[in-house]
C-alpha cells in the first residue's frame, strides 16, 4: 500500500517545531500501530513531541486517533451510570481498591480497567494478584458479567483497547518519554474514552513520588485530560493531590491488600481513608447520584467490603486465603528524638522497588510480600531508636541496595519545627 507521508518528514516537522495536522496525526498513528513507522523513528518522534510540545488541537487529534486503533466500549445495557477514577500513579497509592467497590456499594457501576507497576510506581493489577487465585484478564463478556453482579470490576484492559497506546507506553518506557504532558494525558484518556465510562475522576499525583513532581505541571496535566475528557462527551474531573510522602502506611502488593481490608472494615490510616472519600464523593456527584447511605457509612457497615469480597470472588480470588508475607524483615530506626518533618515518597517508593515490590525488567516475577510498612508519618514525634520502616524482601541480599534508597528518606526536627508537606488536595478541576 502506497503511503500518504514518510516518518522522516514527521519527525522533520516536529523537530523543527511546527504544527502536526490532521491528516499527519493520523497517519502517523495508524502506520507505527501496522508496523510501517519503526520503532527508532517513532522513539524520534516521541523526544521531538517532549521537547517541543503539542497544542491542544494536536494533542485531541492525537487522542482520537489511537482511540481509533481499537475498539470502543459500551455499558449502555448497564442499569446504573458508569464512572471510573484513574490516578497517574504513586508510592502505596491504594485508593482504587476499596474505591471501586464502595462506589459500587453507594449506587455507580465501576467498570476500572486497571495497570500494572511502573517504575517505582505500584500497580493496581499486581496489588490484587496477592489475592490467591485472583484473575486479572476478563473477556469483554466476563467483565460485563462481574459488573452486572457487582457493581464494580477491576481488570486489566483487553488487547482490543487503544492498540496503539499499548505499542507507544512500552516504547516510551525505555526511551526517556514518558514525562510529557501531550503523551501521558493522550495515553490515559484514550483508553478511558475508549473505555466508555460516562464519568471519570482523575487523581493526577504531584510530589517527589509522581511523574509531574512540580504542581504546576500536575495542574497542567490534569487541565489538558479534563478538556480532552469534556471534548470527548465524558464528564471529567480532577484533584490534584499530593505524593510528596507515600499514601498511608504501606508500599508493597500483599501489604497493600492487608491495608485495603483495614479501610473496608471501617479502619486503616487517615490519609487513605480521606482520599478514597474525597473520590468516592467526585464519583458519584459526577454522575448525579445522592446515595442513600453516606461512602463514610459504607465504609463503616461493611457495604462496601460485602461489594469486595463479590468481586473479587467473581474474578476467581479466595478471600481467606492468607496473604503472601516476605520471609525476612529488618527495620530502621530513628537516630534522634523529636519530630517527624518529611518522608519521602521517591525514596521509599524506590526503596520498595529494589525489595521486591516491582519489576526490573519487563514481565518479571515479583515478590508479592515485598515492600515497606510505614511506622511513622510527617507531623508524628518519634524517639531515639524507635522504629520508622520495616522493609520486607524474600531475599536478605537486597536489603543493602534497597537501605541505600533510603538515605536521606526522613528528617527528624525539633518539636515545634513546622512539617514540610503538601496538602492532601493541591487544586481541583472541573471542565
Ligand atoms: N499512565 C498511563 O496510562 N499512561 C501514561 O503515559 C502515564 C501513566
Amino acid at each position: 500500500m502506497s503511503e500518504r507521508f514518510t516518518a522522516v518528514e514527521i519527525i522533520s516537522a516536529k523537530r523543527d517545531k511546527y504544527e502536526l495536522n490532521n491528516e499527519q496525526i493520523d497517519w502517523t498513528v495508524d502506520a507505527y500501530t501496522r508496523g510501517v513507522i519503526a520503532d527508532e523513528q517513532m522513539s524520534a518522534l516521541l523526544m521531538a513531541i517532549l521537547l517541543n510540545g503539542m497544542n491542544s488541537r494536536e494533542i485531541s487529534r492525537w487522542t482520537d486517533a489511537m482511540i481509533a486503533s481499537g475498539e470502543k466500549m459500551s455499558w449502555s445495557m448497564l442499569d446504573r451510570p458508569t464512572v471510573d477514577k484513574h490516578s497517574t500513579g504513586g508510592v502505596g497509592d491504594k485508593i482504587t481498591l476499596p474505591l471501586a467497590p464502595l462506589v459500587a456499594a453507594c449506587g455507580a457501576a465501576v467498570p476500572q480497567l486497571s495497570g500494572r507497576g511502573l517504575g517505582h510506581t505500584g500497580g493496581t493489577l499486581d496489588k490484587l494478584e496477592s489475592i490467591k487465585g485472583w484473575k486479572a484478564s476478563l473477556s469483554n463478556a466476563e467483565m460485563l458479567k462481574v459488573i452486572q453482579e457487582c457493581g464494580a470490576v477491576i481488570c486489566a484492559a483487553g488487547t482490543g483497547l487503544a492498540p496503539a497506546d499499548k505499542k507507544l507506553y512500552a516504547l516510551r518506557d525505555v526511551t526517556g518519554t514518558v514525562q510529557a504532558i501531550p503523551l501521558i494525558a493522550s495515553s490515559i484518556m484514550s483508553k478511558k474514552i475508549a473505555e466508555g465510562t460516562s464519568a471519570l475522576v482523575l487523581d493526577v499525583k504531584t510530589g517527589s513520588g509522581a511523574f509531574m513532581s512540580d504542581p504546576k505541571d500536575a495542574a497542567a496535566l490534569a487541565r489538558t485530560m479534563v478538556d480532552l475528557g469534556k471534548r470527548a462527551g465524558v464528564t471529567t474531573r480532577a484533584l490534584v493531590t499530593a505524593m510528596d510522602v507515600p499514601l498511608g502506611l504501606t508500599a508493597g502488593n500483599s501489604l497493600e491488600i492487608r491495608e485495603t481490608l483495614e479501610v473496608l472494615a471501617g479502619g486503616g490510616p487517615s490519609d487513605v481513608v480521606e482520599l478514597t472519600l474525597l473520590l468516592a464523593n467526585e464519583m458519584l456527584d459526577a454522575v448525579g447520584i445522592k446515595p442513600k447511605v453516606s461512602p463514610s457509612n459504607a465504609l463503616k457497615n461493611g457495604m462496601a467490603m460485602d461489594v469486595w469480597r463479590k468481586m473479587i470472588k467473581a474474578q476467581g480470588g479466595d478471600n481467606d486465603a492468607p496473604l503472601p508475607v516476605a520471609k525476612e524483615k529488618i527495620e530502621i530506626s530513628a537516630d534522634s528524638s523529636g519530630k517527624l518533618l518529611t518522608l519521602d515518597a521517591l525514596k521509599v517508593g524506590i526503596s520498595a522497588w529494589r525489595l521486591g515490590a516491582g519489576r526490573q525488567k519487563q514481565g518479571e516475577i515479583l515478590q508479592l510480600g515485598a515492600g515497606i510498612e510505614i511506622h511513622a508519618k510527617p507531623g508524628d514525634l518519634v524517639k531515639a531508636g524507635q522504629k520508622i520502616l520495616t522493609l520486607h524482601s524474600d531475599e536478605p541480599a537486597r536489603f543493602d541496595r534497597a537501605k541505600e534508597a533510603l538515605v536521606g528518606a526522613f528528617s527528624i526536627g525539633g518539636v515545634d519545627d513546622p512539617i514540610k508537606r503538601l496538602p492532601l488536595v493541591v487544586e481541583r478541576i472541573e471542565g
